[in-house]
């Protein structure tokens, strides 16, 4: 048996960059390529959308669920966007890391620091940066129909996101997608081998130590 069929702890994959530098494509590829993957599914306030599913998307429930789920301490992290809230549910990850399986975060640094500080031993943070602020803007502009004050603004939040490069524990440049989601693959298929994943190991050792 390969030491890679092994048993072993799933992880919680974080993907952060400024909007604009391709972190929404990598994740899509992660999620459409990679079986042992799934994006973690948050609990929210906010009215469900045309198109959306309870439970895919998110979990809506109403304020007064989820003021009782924050007391619970029921979330790893939570925050309030454009009036609504938002969390992480733990129990529905923590059951899955248990059985191996691997959540993805789309999140920013702040989400990604609350994650960390509940649960370092779990978390692996990427984040991916644009080759150069000339193509961030061009990928920032799109169509040419914003004004030039919307795309300023723009760039000041992908500099602002940019400044917290450091909180991470990897760093990818996408100048190429195709090059950028292997660099990515990389890192998971090498942080899924780590010792510390691999439960499987001591019952596997303890084997091929046999007389
Ligand atoms: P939307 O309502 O458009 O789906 O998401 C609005 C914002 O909420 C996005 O910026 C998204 O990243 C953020 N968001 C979604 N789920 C969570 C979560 O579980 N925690 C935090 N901190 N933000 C979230």
């Amino acid at each position: 048996m390969a030491s890679n069929t092994l048993q072993r702890r799933g992880l919680m994959f974080i993907l952060s960059s400024p909007s604009g530098a391709g972190k929404t494509t990598i994740s899509r590829m992660l999620l459409d390529r990679d079986p042992e993957i799934r994006l973690s599914v948050s609990a929210t306030t906010r009215p469900i959308r045309p198109g959306e599913q309870d439970g895919v998307h998110y979990h809506f429930v109403d304020q007064g669920e989820f003021d009782r789920m924050v007391e619970a301490d029921e979330f790893y992290e939570w925050a309030t966007v454009f009036g609504h809230s938002y969390g992480t549910p733990k129990a529905q990850i923590r059951a899955g890391l248990k059985e191996g399986r691997d959540f993805l975060f789309d999140i920013d640094w702040q989400g990604t620091q609350q994650l960390y500080q509940k649960d370092q031993q779990d978390v692996v943070r990427v984040f991916i940066l644009p080759p150069s602020i000339d193509e961030l803007r061009r990928r920032l502009t799109g169509r040419g129909t914003d004004s030039a004050e919307v795309i300023a603004a723009r760039m000041e939040r992908a500099r602002a996101e940019i400044s917290h490069w450091d909180g991470y524990d990897y760093v990818v440049v996408n100048d190429d997608v195709e090059a950028c989601y292997a660099q990515v693959c990389e890192i998971l298929h090498a942080e899924r081998m780590k010792r510390a994943r691999q439960t499987g190991l001591i019952g596997f050792v303890r084997e091929l130590m046999k007389d």
